[in-house]
């Protein structure tokens, strides 16, 4: 049971079968998955759906795979988090949070990865492979065990020791390739040409890119099926952001919503690696390159393969864009944690940091219900805020020390806040 239709090419709209295949023959357009949403239509409602797994398999029929070759390690259907304490800081009557850390690797990418090796054994394929800023080497790596297959993961050599243990620890074929991700993703483009392996960014990339819709499946169902005023996602390559939006429209489209969606839609990157919101201030839609220097590493992509798209999102939509330095990401990532409970990684960072600046700017009105996608996990990167939190009360194990030193300890702090 699965409604996909076609291969067709984003640009001039040629169709192909459904094949490992990602350009289009005659124009090198992107190729993005056709389904029949009549057939969707018949065989989904909100019911079916509410009575499904607490996983993303409870939108199957949207997504583009036979879900009898899925590989279930319980991705999906994260919390929808209203963040009130978070909105008064910011200045916001009303904030959600999608808060993604709580997938099986910690990250957003399971969603994308599920599709993408699911797909991968319905075509066949025996091994997995994928180039990687981090977080999509840990979920490939942990889905291929879990389903027994191999995989090969390539990786830039200066990640955190966190997104590399990671990997790692799933033992799969693990090659860090001297160089940054578009060094990687450039030997990973040939590499696929002649290997038997489902590359899950490459060959397999129109399968894989379906999965993020399932955000926006999952905010809308969250809602009460209905859609927010705005929403603020980071950007990478920009396909997360472009498939939030199409998401949702495919949801009004096969019945799901009631009404059309009317979302703006912001994009944020780290100012280190900003092609797209750089673009995006320039007021072009065609971004130039950048060499990526960021602790926000899983968002340094310099050349965003969707980058264009994102772009037509932000003009389609009347959404816009910013970008966070390395020290407003720190900030955001504490002011996260300290206000509502949850510790992203660096691009979590760069969403807060960048809804902080959105809302500051008007970009974002204080009436627009928004939500923000809180996209990977904290403990992963954890040298981003080593040394930059409030020290540890270090004690002896005795009431008295342990007296002395709170008094100490608050007398600094107020002596701090004072200052
Ligand atoms: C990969 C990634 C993104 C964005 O990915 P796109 O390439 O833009 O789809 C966002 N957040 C995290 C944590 C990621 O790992
Ligand atoms: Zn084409």
């Amino acid at each position: 049971m699965s409604f996909e239709r076609a291969l067709r090419c984003r640009e001039c709209g040629r169709e192909y079968e459904l094949k490992p295949i990602f350009s289009c023959e005659f124009c090198f357009g992107p190729l993005e998955v056709a389904y029949d949403y009549d057939g969707i239509r018949e065989a989904i409602s909100t019911d079916s759906i509410e009575r499904g797994p607490a996983s993303l398999w409870r939108y199957a029929p949207l997504l583009p795979v036979d879900p009898q070759y899925k590989v279930d390690i319980g991705t999906g259907f994260t919390p929808l988090i209203r963040a009130d304490r978070l909105a008064k800081r910011l200045g916001l009557d009303t904030l959600w949070l999608k808060n993604d850390t709580t997938n099986p690797t910690w990250s957003f990418k399971d969603r994308v990865v599920s599709m993408a090796i699911a797909r991968a054994r319905q075509f066949g394929f025996t091994a997995m492979a994928c180039a990687s800023t981090g977080n999509l080497a840990n979920s490939v790596s942990a889905h291929s065990a879990a389903a027994g297959m191999e995989a090969f993961v390539f990786i830039p050599n200066d990640l955190e020791i966190g997104k590399v243990i990671g990997s790692a620890i799933y033992a799969p074929t693990l090659v860090m390739v001297e160089g940054n991700y578009d060094d990687v993703n450039r030997l990973c483009t040939e590499l696929a040409g002649s290997r038997p392996w489902a590359f899950v960014n490459i060959n397999v990339r129109p399968f894989y890119a379906e999965g993020s819709r399932t955000l926006s499946f999952e905010v809308a169902e969250q809602l009460g099926w209905r859609t927010p005023a705005h929403c603020v996602a980071p950007m990478a390559s920009g396909s997360l952001f472009t498939k939030i939006w199409k998401g949702f429209q495919e949801l009004h489209k096969v019945g799901l919503l009631a009404d059309e969606p009317r979302i703006r839609m912001s994009g944020a990157q780290a100012a280190g690696c900003s092609p797209i919101s750089t673009a995006f201030a320039q007021g072009t839609l065609n971004f130039v390159p950048q060499k990526p220097n960021t602790i926000a590493r899983s968002l340094a992509i310099g050349n965003p393969a969707d980058g264009y798209y994102a772009l037509k999102v932000m003009e389609e939509t009347g959404g816009g864009a910013e970008m966070a330095t390395d020290e407003e990401i720190v900030e955001g990532i504490k002011l996260l944690a300290e206000t509502e409970g949850i510790f992203a990684e660096t691009a979590g960072g760069v969403t807060i940091a960048c809804l902080q600046k959105l809302v500051a700017s008007g970009a974002i009105r204080r009436d627009e219900e928004t939500v923000a996608f809180i996209t990977g996990g904290g403990l992963k990167t954890i040298e981003a805020v080593e040394g930059k939190l409030i020290e540890p009360v270090r004690v002896p194990a005795n009431a008295e020390a342990f007296d002395a030193a709170l008094a100490a300890r608050q007398a600094r702090l107020v002596g701090v806040g004072g200052a």
